[in-house]
């Protein structure tokens, strides 16, 4: 019988290992933290979102974007739902066709995943820190405690750089490394953006819904809508998580990126203006300051006015047709420079990875070393928020679990 080694118990290198296990090999897995799944937990706010049933190809990015659709089209989300249904999740589809389980706690994917482990009797070694691999006619792995470990097959599902305090902290990258992997350089996707400015300590928690685009120029690359808020070093909510990828992989190849926030998104600058002058003109007497209530967020009207250069103790009477149309234009089209990101801790995945050229997409395994298999955010593939990174993970830790175990 095949001994197939996973390393890292996350979403993939289980699925991985259930996968390899049925499809008759002897398998153990290697996880460097106390438990296994530690990531899933903080997944989908708590609740989970393990799948998408919108999905498509143009949900994931990588080098190679076709790269993903093997795996995807083998082991898609109909074939994962089934899989967790047997496990015991029932599935609630919820907006956009997101999938959590309907008990609405990432807990129960961990709890049935590490029970089918368990029934399957797949050997799962905890606090098992994998320091270094080789391959000789075997496979040799080293321990941090300098235990040697041996196997026929090693699938590397060690997961990317975000959210290093689940376990994931891009030590899998020096593993591929070791064996003549290339990586394509990482950065951090789906998180929060930094922008320039210093209004945000004013602004700080205020939210709206309203449209963020991301803009080189004038060219519009990408735009979203929902929930979004103001925090002390820039922006956070969905659509700006959404956009986050293309920003930062702008800013990386040293080229300005703007973001366009539209407070207002329902009516054109133009709509605004007309609007503006209409309801100013039932307000003469006001100050614009206490002219702006009731139609945008109240902590928003001193820091627009003094951005815009208006006093806001100006009788409305007072206002100028120009400032008029600064305000509408303000309202439906805030510029800002995106100068970073909150970082590896609060990413929720990372972009890039191991190189997928290296890799044949039908299999999973290192066109480089046989035997070699990868699975999950360790590869050059991440998707967009709504499910669509576990997804991955589910759909590359079978391929590469089930091809592990043939001979
Ligand atoms: C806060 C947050 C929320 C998210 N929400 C969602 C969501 O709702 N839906 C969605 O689709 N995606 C979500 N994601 C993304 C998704 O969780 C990941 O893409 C997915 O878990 C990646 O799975 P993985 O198995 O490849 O990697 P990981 O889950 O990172 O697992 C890798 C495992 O390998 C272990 N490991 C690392 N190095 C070694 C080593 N050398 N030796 C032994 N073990 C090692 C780690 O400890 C870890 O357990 C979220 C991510 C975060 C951070």
């Amino acid at each position: 019988m095949l001994k197939v080694l996973v390393i890292g118990g996350g979403a993939a290198g289980m699925m991985a290992a259930i996968s390899a296990k049925n499809h008759g090999a002897d398998v153990t897995v290697l996880e460097r933290n106390n438990r296994v799944g530690k990531k899933i937990l903080a997944t989908g706010n708590g609740r989970c979102n393990y799948t998408n049933i919108n999905l498509s190809i143009n949900n994931y990015h990588s080098k190679n974007p076709k790269f993903p659709y093997s795996c995807l089209s083998k082991f898609g989300v109909d074939k994962t739902m089934d899989f967790f249904e047997q496990l015991g999740i029932t599935p609630a589809v919820e907006e956009n066709g997101k999938v959590f389980p309907l008990s609405f706690q990432s807990s129960s994917i961990l709890d049935v995943l590490r029970f089918e482990l368990e029934d399957l009797g797949i050997e799962v070694i905890t606090d098992a820190y994998v320091v270094d691999i080789r391959k000789e006619k075997n496979f040799v792995l080293t321990l941090n405690n300098k235990e040697k470990i041996y196997g026929d097959r090693v699938i590397l599902a060690t997961g990317g750089n975000a959210a290093p305090s689940t376990g994931s902290d891009g030590n899998g990258y020096a593993l591929a490394q070791k064996l003549g992997h290339s990586i394509v350089e990482v950065f951090p996707g789906l998180v929060q953006l930094k922008l320039d400015g210093d209004l945000f300590n004013q602004v700080d928690g205020v939210k709206f819904i309203g449209t963020a685009g991301l803009y080189e120029g004038n060219k519009l690359i990408k735009e979203d809508r929902g929930d979004i808020l103001f925090t002390n070093y820039g922006i956070s909510g969905p659509p700006i998580l959404q956009l986050s990828r293309a920003a930062l992989e702008y800013l990386y190849r040293g080229k300005n990126v703007e973001l366009k926030v539209s407070i207002i998104d329902t009516k054109t600058q133009e709509e605004l203006y007309d609007y503006l002058i209409y309801r100013f003109s039932f307000m003469a007497k006001k100050t614009v300051g206490i002219g702006l209530i009731g139609l945008i967020n109240k902590r928003l009207i001193l820091p627009i006015l003094k951005e815009m250069g208006i006093d806001k103790n100006k009788q409305i009477a007072h206002l100028t047709n120009e400032e008029v149309k600064k305000l509408s234009q303000v309202l439906t089209d805030w510029r800002f420079n995106i100068i970073g990101s909150k970082g590896w801790r609060d990413a929720q995945v990372t972009a890039g990875g191991v190189l997928t050229d290296e890799i044949d997409n039908s299999t999973m395994e290192s066109k480089l070393i046989k035997g070699l298999f990868f699975a999950g955010e360790i590869i050059d593939v991440d998707g967009d928020c709504g499910g669509f990174n576990l997804q991955w993970a589910w759909s590359s830790g079978y391929i590469s679990g089930r091809n592990a175990a043939l001979k």
